[in-house]
Formats: structure tokens, C-alpha cells, sequence
């Protein structure tokens, strides 16, 4: 009885596993396709300034809508993207979008960015640079109104990250490493890399007001930031006492539901022009 349930478990162990490395055989097949058909949106997270309320920008993020209407998330085709190559594709992709919807997104005589999200295989070779700065140039738009965001996870050689990052630097654009926190050796990045800003992950943000281990890192990890001149941007806040908590710290960024989900553009610039000078 016992041997004839955990064979029927194995197979539909095997069974699942089976299943889902087809899904991915054929997502990749048709991964390779959207980046000919360009099948990639961007929708648009705003950041908030903690002290003022006004939003200073977004967070651009992918989304690629397949013909037959469905969304599919980043967290699912990116590391598909990365494990086989085709991130830059797509990279270029997204920062050509986000030239060309930039002087609607923002007014051109603000400090307002938008951020950019970065692969290890960018970071490496660094070919988005001369990309993107053909593509600004053309449009006529300021360097610094686009920032980059850069995991460890594109750190793995170290001297090209650090090559990548000061060109990019040089060029106007300001760097943040994202996800801070979720890899190793963090502590030794902020030292060796040209960064201006932290973006502290939301696995840090949710322990907020809750007793752990964790939340009592994150006080440490704000001011260690704010001592090495970093700007400090807050992922994933979704409580108002998580805000105030932020503030009080002195956090000066931040993002997340509790502001709002990410936005089509249309929708993102409602909500920049209302609250580009603070809440109403
Ligand atoms: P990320 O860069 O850390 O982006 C933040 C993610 O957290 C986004 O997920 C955003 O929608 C989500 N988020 C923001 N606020 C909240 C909140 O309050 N609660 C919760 N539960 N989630 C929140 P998204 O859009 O699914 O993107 C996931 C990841 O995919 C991004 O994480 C980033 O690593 C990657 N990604 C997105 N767009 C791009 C891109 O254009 N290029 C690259 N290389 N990676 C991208
Ligand atoms: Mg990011
Ligand atoms: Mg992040
Ligand atoms: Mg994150």
C-alpha cells in the first residue's frame, strides 16, 4: 500500500518535472520570437521623496504581453532570458522604450529620473553604454534623468562592474545597486564600486515593526549607506508605519504599494503631474 502511494507520488514528481521543463523548452522558443516581434512594455513604479511626498520618478519594468493577450512577469522570463543569453536583446529593448517615452514621462526641468534595471551579462560586457547614449543624444535627453540599477548578481567580475559602472558614471547617469542585502559580500561592493545610490531590499522593508533578526539589520544598513554619501531608496513598502519608520530614519526614497503598483505610462503620468510637488 505504502510502496504503491510513494510510486505514484515519484511519478507525478517526475511528471511535474517533465512538465515544466517543456513550458520552459517552449516559453524560451517563444522568448526568441518577442524579441524579434518586440512583443516588451514598460510600466512605470513611482519613487517617492519620503520627506516631501512628491515623486521624484520610477522604476522602469518589463513586461512582455504575448499575442494572445497574456502578461508575462519579469520574475519568469528574465532568468530565462539570462540563463541562455538573450538578456541584452531585451535590455536594449527596454532602455529604447523608456528614450522614447522619457519627455512625456517626465518635465525636463526637474531633478525626476527613471531607473533602469541591469543584468550581470550588461554589467559584463557593457554595450548598453554606447547604445544609450546615441539613442539620449538623438532624443535630446539629459543623461541624468536616467539611472541604472545594477544587482551583486552583475558583479561577479569586479573589475569590469567597476569599468562598466564608472563609464557610465562619466556619461551622467547615476547608479544604484538594487536588491541590497539578498547576496553576499555586499559590505566589500560598496566600498570598491562607483555607486550613488542603495536600494534596500523588500524582504528588509516587510520586517519593519516586526521583531527578527532581520529588522534589526535594517537600521544598519540605512546608516552605513548614508555614511558612505549613498542616497537610500526603500523597495516594497506597503504600510504607512513602514513609511514613518523609513523617514524618521531618514531614509530619503522610497517605492511600493502603499504609493502605488507599477503603472502603464499613461497612468504614471497622471500620477507624476499630481504629485510632482507633493501629495494633494
Ligand atoms: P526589482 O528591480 O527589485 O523590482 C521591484 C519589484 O518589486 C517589481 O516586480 C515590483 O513590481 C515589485 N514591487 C514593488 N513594490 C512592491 C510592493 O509594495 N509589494 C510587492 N509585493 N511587490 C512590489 P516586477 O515588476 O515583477 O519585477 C521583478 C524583477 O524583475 C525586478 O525586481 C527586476 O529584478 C527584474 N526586472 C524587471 N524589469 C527588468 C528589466 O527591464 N531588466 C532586467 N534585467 N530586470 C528586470
Ligand atoms: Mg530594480
Ligand atoms: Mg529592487
Ligand atoms: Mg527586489
Amino acid at each position: 500500500m505504502f510502496l504503491a502511494v510513494g510510486v505514484a507520488t515519484s511519478l507525478l514528481m517526475v511528471g511535474l518535472v517533465v512538465w515544466l521543463s517543456r513550458r520552459r523548452l517552449s516559453l524560451l522558443g517563444e522568448l526568441a520570437t518577442a524579441i524579434r516581434r518586440r512583443e516588451f512594455i514598460v510600466h512605470y513604479q513611482p519613487i517617492i521623496d519620503l520627506q516631501t511626498g512628491a515623486c521624484v520618478g520610477a522604476e522602469a519594468l518589463v513586461r512582455w504581453r504575448r499575442p494572445n493577450g497574456e502578461t508575462v512577469r519579469p520574475d519568469i522570463f528574465i532568468p530565462l532570458a539570462e540563463e541562455n543569453g538573450l538578456i541584452e536583446p531585451i535590455t536594449h529593448q527596454v532602455i529604447e522604450i523608456v528614450v522614447a517615452e522619457l519627455k512625456d514621462l517626465l518635465a525636463a526641468d526637474r531633478s525626476a529620473h527613471i531607473a533602469v534595471n541591469l543584468s550581470a551579462q550588461d554589467i559584463q560586457s557593457g554595450r548598453f553604454l554606447p547604445f544609450m547614449a546615441t539613442l539620449l543624444e538623438a532624443a535630446g535627453v539629459r543623461p541624468d534623468q536616467l539611472w541604472l540599477e545594477a544587482t551583486e548578481r552583475g558583479f561577479i567580475d569586479a573589475k569590469l562592474a567597476r569599468v562598466t559602472l564608472e563609464k557610465a558614471r562619466q556619461s551622467g547617469h547615476a547608479v544604484a545597486i538594487d536588491d541590497f542585502g539578498t547576496g553576499y559580500s555586499s559590505l566589500q561592493y560598496l566600498q570598491d564600486l562607483p555607486l550613488d545610490a542603495l536600494k534596500i531590499d523588500k524582504s528588509f522593508v516587510d520586517t519593519i515593526g516586526i521583531d527578527s533578526a532581520t529588522s534589526t539589520i535594517t537600521p544598519h544598513i540605512i546608516d552605513i549607506a548614508k555614511s558612505l554619501g549613498l542616497s537610500v531608496v526603500a523597495e516594497g513598502v506597503e504600510r504607512q508605519e513602514q513609511a514613518d519608520y523609513l523617514a524618521q530614519r531618514g531614509v530619503h526614497y522610497a517605492q511600493g504599494w502603499l504609493f502605488s503598483r507599477p503603472l502603464p505610462k499613461a497612468e504614471f503620468v497622471a500620477f507624476y503631474r499630481r504629485q510632482s510637488n507633493g501629495p494633494i
